[in-house]
């Protein structure tokens, strides 16, 4: 009999297998996650170096009608404040404290823009029907996480007058999926403010989720203690009902023939279904199937091949920087979030076809030149600026404060660097013109106050959570996105070819983030226990 025999086994402990595993511990599965760093949390996830606690993957949560009531229904409590989002282009910054600031934010583009008030206006007014289209998305908690046999008052009160609404809007969202880069271009004439508005999102993000932000600031909350502590509680709540939970160990192989896996260790793992929580190519990539019936085969090799062919999405640079100035100075300039832009100029055609160019032809570029690009990509580019000590006080030692600062960045430019053998040198001269640029655009004190910096590059994300292209939201936008992508059916999107085997997360469903991995993660765990 093998020790290692579990009705379900999650594989990948960041919030999705997390969610997953919480809820069926919850059920009375006998379940492992199986995760393979040290800790839980994969992209959720805050460490502390040299007494500053720092955030290492996303930077504050938007419930979407997901992550409040999850941790409602799960009866985890989670002490959280608001995170306040500032807006900034060169000296002119606006902190947005309600609906209202999106007048501040027409007057910001209409002083660097004035040739284009009418443009922006036109674009306004969609991000005001947006917002509304928002309300009525996230504007009840999520079904899936209420207990719908018992809350009549809900299905009366907020469900059922909710869904005609819903499902009117969906209309109208699914009809606004085009890159918001072609979308702008129909409005706006000037390339600066097209880029200004959408050069912080990733490649071709859909219409509806980038215009959403405005939305999102407003949503924007922080967990006392650091993103993190979600996972944590989550995490705990998934002990406490009886999970268990494997750390420092990596799954290598699943055999769906026999249905069993293969940790590091060469230990295996007998499951009767299978969650998988990490990333989808890995997935592919490593799963024997010869054995099983030919149309599954058949569906499991299709799948394989239309994800094998498309790529994560863009990644993130980050640069930590621990400061000896007190959180104060910092916060009579901007809030603890903040998108900040020093020039008004846009980066144009630098992150795309000249990078492009660039990496294409990357035997013909001197270090030279790419420095020379470089130094445009970081004085033109948006910058997300986190202060975890702007939220939470506690998060650093007395009079300081840690600062990090982070933008868009191609696995693909860090992985030729590597391979060429300055890697090294190429995040110090990243770093040196981010500390310049920020110290002479928007923080003037910060340079000569840096005590100590480290980095985290798309390769690091990528050894981190193992997640392909050092991908930080899942697959690319570029179309066709290979997973389902369309609200109404995101239920079938935890669906794989094998029958016993789910996935849940990031790599599942288009657009994702925090709130759509703890969706799926929850839709896997209620398809396993249907299932059954
Ligand atoms: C800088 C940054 C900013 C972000 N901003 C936002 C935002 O504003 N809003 C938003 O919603 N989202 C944001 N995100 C994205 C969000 O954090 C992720 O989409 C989400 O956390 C993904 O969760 P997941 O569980 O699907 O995947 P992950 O967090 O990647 O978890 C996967 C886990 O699986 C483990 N694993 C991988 N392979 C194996 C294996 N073979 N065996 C065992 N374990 C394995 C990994 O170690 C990891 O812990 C941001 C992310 C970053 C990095």
């Amino acid at each position: 009999m093998n020790d290692y025999k579990y009705d379900t086994i999650v594989v990948g402990g960041g919030i999705a297998g997390l969610t997953s595993t919480a809820y069926l511990a919850r059920a009375g599965e006998k379940v492992l996650l199986i995760e393979k760093n040290d800790k839980c949390g994969g992209l959720v996830n805050s460490f502390s170096r040299n007494g500053f606690q720092y955030d290492a993957g996303v930077r504050a949560l938007e419930d979407a009608g997901i992550i409040l009531p999850m941790l409602e229904n799960l009866g985890i409590k989670l002490e959280t404040v608001k995170s306040s989002v500032s807006v900034g282009i060169g000296k002119d910054i606006i902190h947005i404290k309600d609906r209202s600031s999106l007048n501040d934010y027409r007057k910001l583009l209409i002083k660097h823009y004035p040739e284009s008030e009418n443009e922006i206006d036109q674009i306004l007014k969609e991000i005001k029907t947006i917002m509304k289209h928002m309300d009525v998305l996230y504007g009840i908690e999520n079904p899936f996480f209420k207990d719908l046999k018992s809350d009549l008052n809900y299905i009366f009160k907020k469900l059922l007058p909710w869904l005609p609404k819903f499902i009117f809007t969906i209309g109208k969202i699914n009809r606004m999926n085009i890159p918001v880069e072609d979308h702008l271009k129909t409005i706006i004439k000037n390339d600066s403010l097209r880029d200004i508005i959408s050069q912080h999102f990733f490649k071709s993000t859909p219409t509806f989720f980038a215009l959403s932000y405005f939305s999102l600031y407003l949503d924007y909350f922080y967990p006392k203690g650091g993103v993190g502590k979600l996972a944590d509680v989550v995490k705990n709540k998934a002990l406490e009902l009886g999970g268990e939970i494997s750390l420092k160990t990596s799954v290598t192989k699943v055999n769906a023939n026999n249905n069993t896996l293969t940790d590091n260790k060469g230990i295996v793992y007998e499951y009767d279904q299978l969650i998988w929580a990490a990333d989808a190519k890995y997935f592919y990539n490593n799963t024997q199937i010869d054995l099983l019936k030919p149309k599954v085969k058949e569906q499991f090799e299709a799948t394989k091949s239309k994800l094998i062919s498309k790529r994560g999405s863009d990644s993130v640079f980050t640069l930590f920087l621990q400061v000896d100035e007190p959180l104060e100075s910092f916060k009579a300039i901007s809030s603890g979030h903040f998108f900040y832009t020093p020039s008004k100029k846009g980066l144009g055609e630098i992150y795309r076809s000249e990078l492009n160019h660039m990496l294409e032809n990357w035997n013909r570029f001197s270090k030279e030149q790419v420095l020379e690009w470089l130094d445009r990509y970081i004085s033109l580019n948006t910058f997300e600026i986190s202060i975890p000590g702007l939220k939470d006080p506690d998060l650093v030692p007395e009079n300081k404060s840690g600062v990090v600062i982070s933008f868009l960045s191609e696995y693909f430019l860090f992985k030729k660097v590597q391979d060429s053998g300055w890697y090294e040198e190429f995040i110090a001269e990243i770093e040196k013109r981010t500390i310049e640029l920020i110290t002479n655009s928007v923080y003037p004190m910060l340079k000569d106050k840096v005590i100590g910096k480290f980095t985290f590059t798309p390769l690091s994300i990528q050894n981190r959570v193992a997640s392909s292209e050092g991908s930080i939201i899942g697959w690319s936008f570029e179309s066709p996105v290979p997973v389902i992508n369309n609200i109404q059916k995101s239920a079938k999107s935890i669906l794989t070819p094998i029958p016993n085997i789910f996935q849940a997360g990031q790599w599942t469903y288009s657009p994702a983030g925090v709130p759509m991995s703890i969706l799926t993660g929850k839709l896997a765990a209620d398809a396993v226990l249907k299932n059954k």
